[in-house]
C-alpha cells in the first residue's frame, strides 16, 4: 500500500513549497507530501487520490484559500477523504475574531497551525501529534483479543464498552458471519453462549464476566493491603487525581473502583473546556493518562470492585467492600459521582444495549453510519452527543420535553447545534415507549404541546438526562442533602452531628478523616476541571487531617 498523504494547499505557492519541504524532511519516510496552490489544482488532486482509494491523512488548508473557494475548501476535501485530520493555517492572531475561534467552535477544523512557523516547536510536534491521532483512528494493526458474538446482544455490547475503556486493542467479528463462525470452530464452541474472548494466545473465556475480563487484560480486581494511609472510592477524574497527588506524596494510597478507571468523564468523546488541551482531549483519553499516571507513582488501583460501606473505627475508617472484604484507612476520600437517571419505560430499559444507550455516544457511534438516531436531553453532555454522532449517523434527533435549549445548554454548543445540517430539535417531545424484541426498532413520542402521539423508525436512542448522587452506600453519619456529600461549612455541627471542637475542613464531610470530591460533593460544579481540583484539594486536606492526627498521638504519648 503506498503511503498516507499529507496534502497542503496555501494561496502562495511559497508557504506550499516551504510547507512541504519542512513536513517532507521529517515525515518523508512514512508519508508522501503533496501540495497546491489553486483551489481547482488541489480538488483535482484529491478527486484523483479518492478514485485511486490512496488514504489521506491531514489536510493542511490554508485559512484564505478556503474561504475564497465558496462553500469552504475544507469542507470539500473532507467529503473527499472523510478519515482525514481537517488542520486550518492561520496568521498568528490571538484575538478572539481569529478565524480558528469559529472553525473550532462550529466544528469545522480539527486543529490549527499557525504561519511562519518553528520548525521543532510548532511543526514537528504539533503534527505528530496530529498524526497520531489519525492513526488511533485507523485499523488497529494488534489486536490482543477478538470478541465474536452478535452485535446487538446486550452481553457483548456491554464486552465490547469494556474493552474500548480499558484501551485494549480486540477485533469483533459478528457470530453469524463467516470469519465469527470459523473462529468459534476453531475454539471447538458454538453460538449458544456469546460473547466468546480469545485472547492472542489462545486463552478463551465464554460470556466472561467483568472481573474476569479486567484481569485478563492485566488489571488487579483485588487488593493486596488491607491497611493503608488512604482509601480513594471512586476512579472518575476527582478520585483518579486525588490517587495521583496521593501516592507521588507518599501517601500508601488504594483506589476502589466499581467498574472501570474514568467515571462519567471517560465515556465523554470529545472534552474541549479541560485546560491545556486547546483542540480539546477524549475523557477516556484524559482519564486514561491519570490512571496510568497513579499507578506509576505507585497507588493501588483496584477494579471491578464496589464499595459498600464506611465506618468509623478509632481515629481511622474502614471501609467495607461489596464482596465482603475491608480495608483499614487513616483517611478516606470519596468520590463517587453521579449516576445517570432512567427514563422509567420498562421496553426502552429491556433494551439496554441493544440500541438504547445510556450516556454518551463512544464506541456505539461509527456503527450508527447512514442511521436514524435519537439524543434525549437538553444539557451539554446531549448536545455533545448529537454532535459527535452526526458525524456518523444520517440524522440525529434530539428530543427536548422543554421549550428551549438554551436554558440548559451552553451557548457554543446550541449555535453549533443549529448550523448542522443532519440535526433536528424537538422540543415539547418524551418518548413514552420503545419497539423491538431484540433490538431498538421504533420508539413512541409524545408531543406534549399538542398532545399527538407517533411512532418513527430509530437506529438507536441515547439518554444524557442528568443522574443521581453515587451515595446510598454511605452511612447515616455522612451528612448528605439530595443525595449529595456536604463538607466544610456546610456541615450541620448542632449535637451529635459532628464529634469534633474544630470545624470541618474544607472538603471534610461530617465524619472526621472522610473527605468528599467530586461531583457526589454538594455544590459541586459538575465539570472535570472542578473534579479535578477537588481531588487535589481533598489530599492537601488530607494531609493536614493525619498531620493534626499524628500530632495529637504524639502529645498522648508524651503526657503518658
Ligand atoms: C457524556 C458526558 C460528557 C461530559 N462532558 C464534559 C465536558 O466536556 N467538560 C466537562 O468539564 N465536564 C464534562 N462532563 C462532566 C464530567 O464528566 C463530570 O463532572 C466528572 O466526570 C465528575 O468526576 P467525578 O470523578 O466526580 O465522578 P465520576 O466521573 O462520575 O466518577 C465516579 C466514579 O466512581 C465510581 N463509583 C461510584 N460508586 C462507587 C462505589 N460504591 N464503589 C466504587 N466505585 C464507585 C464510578 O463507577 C465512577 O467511575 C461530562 C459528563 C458526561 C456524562
Amino acid at each position: 500500500m503506498s503511503r498516507p498523504v499529507l496534502f497542503v494547499i496555501d494561496d502562495d505557492a511559497g508557504v506550499v513549497r516551504a510547507l512541504r519541504d519542512d513536513l517532507g524532511r521529517r515525515f518523508g519516510k512514512d508519508f508522501r507530501v503533496i501540495g497546491a496552490s489553486s483551489p481547482a489544482a488541489g480538488l483535482a488532486m484529491l478527486c484523483q487520490l479518492a478514485g485511486q482509494r490512496e488514504p489521506v491523512a491531514l489536510l493542511i488548508v490554508d485559512h484564505d484559500l478556503n474561504e475564497m473557494s465558496g462553500v469552504g475548501f475544507l469542507a470539500r476535501a473532507h467529503k473527499l477523504h472523510p478519515q482525514a485530520k481537517r488542520v486550518l493555517l492561520v496568521e498568528r492572531d490571538y484575538s478572539a475574531r481569529s478565524p480558528v475561534v469559529r472553525a473550532m467552535t462550529l466544528g469545522e477544523a480539527d486543529y490549527h497551525l499557525t504561519k511562519p512557523w518553528m520548525l521543532e516547536q510548532d511543526l514537528y510536534r504539533e503534527i505528530s501529534a496530529f498524526l497520531a491521532e489519525w492513526a488511533k483512528d485507523q485499523q488497529a494493526g494488534f489486536e490482543l483479543f477478538h470478541v465474536i458474538g452478535l452485535a446487538r446482544d446486550r452481553g457483548t455490547h456491554e464486552l465490547r464498552e469494556l474493552l474500548t475503556r480499558f484501551s485494549v486493542p480486540f477485533r469483533f467479528d459478528s457470530a453469524d458471519g463467516e470469519q465469527g463462525r470459523r473462529l468459534l470452530d476453531d475454539q471447538g464452541l458454538d453460538a449458544s453462549r456469546l460473547p466468546v474472548m480469545v485472547r492472542h494466545d489462545g486463552y478463551t473465556m465464554v460470556d466472561p464476566a467483568p472481573a474476569q475480563v479486567i484481569a485478563a487484560v492485566g488489571g488487579s480486581v483485588s487488593s493486596d493491603v488491607d491497611e493503608c494511609d488512604v482509601v480513594i472510592v471512586g476512579a472518575g477524574p476527582a478520585g483518579l487525581t486525588a490517587a495521583v497527588y496521593a501516592a507521588s506524596e507518599g501517601l500508601q494510597t488504594v483506589v476502589l473502583e466499581e467498574t472501570v478507571s474514568g467515571g462519567q468523564a471517560g465515556s465523554s468523546p470529545m472534552i474541549r473546556n479541560y485546560p491545556g488541551f486547546p483542540h480539546g482531549i477524549s475523557g477516556h483519553e484524559l482519564t486514561r493518562r491519570a490512571c496510568e499516571q497513579a499507578w506509576m507513582f505507585g497507588a493501588h488501583m483496584v477494579f471491578s470492585q464496589p464499595t459498600a460501606g464506611l465506618t468509623r473505627l478509632g481515629d481511622g475508617c474502614v471501609v467495607h467492600l461489596a464482596h465482603g472484604r475491608q480495608i483499614a484507612a487513616d483517611a478516606v476520600i470519596v468520590a463517587s459521582g453521579i449516576a445517570w437517571r432512567r427514563l422509567g419505560v420498562p421496553r426502552l430499559e429491556a433494551l439496554i444495549g441493544s440500541g438504547v444507550f445510556y450516556g454518551a455516544a463512544g464506541s456505539e457511534a461509527r456503527a450508527m453510519e447512514g442511521r436514524d438516531v435519537y439524543v434525549v436531553g437538553a444539557g451539554n453532555s446531549a448536545g455533545q452527543s448529537a454532535l459527535f454522532l452526526a458525524w456518523y449517523a444520517r440524522r440525529v434527533t434530539m428530543l427536548v420535553r422543554g421549550d428551549n435549549l438554551a436554558r440548559s445548554m451552553s451557548d457554543y454548543l446550541t449555535r453549533e447545534i443549529e448550523v448542522t445540517s443532519n440535526i433536528t430539535v424537538r422540543l415539547h417531545t418524551e418518548v413514552t415507549d420503545g419497539h423491538g424484541s431484540d433490538h431498538l426498532e421504533s420508539l413512541t413520542l409524545h408531543d406534549r404541546l399538542h398532545d399527538r402521539t407517533e411512532q418513527v423508525p430509530a437506529a438507536a436512542l441515547f439518554v444524557l438526562i442528568g443522574g443521581e448522587p453515587r451515595t446510598q452506600w454511605l452511612p447515616e453519619a455522612i451528612q448528605l442533602n439530595g443525595g449529595y456529600i456536604l463538607t466544610g461549612r456546610d456541615v450541620v455541627r448542632d449535637g451529635a452531628q459532628w464529634p469534633l471542637d474544630r470545624p470541618p475542613l474544607p472538603l471534610e464531610t461530617s465524619m472526621p478523616g472522610v473527605f468528599a470530591a467530586g461531583d457526589a460533593r454538594y455544590r459541586s460544579i459538575k465539570r472535570v476541571a472542578s473534579a479535578v481540583g477537588d481531588g487535589a484539594t481533598a489530599v492537601r486536606l488530607a494531609h493536614e487531617y493525619l498531620a493534626a492526627a499524628h500530632a495529637a498521638d504524639l502529645s498522648l504519648l508524651s503526657r503518658g
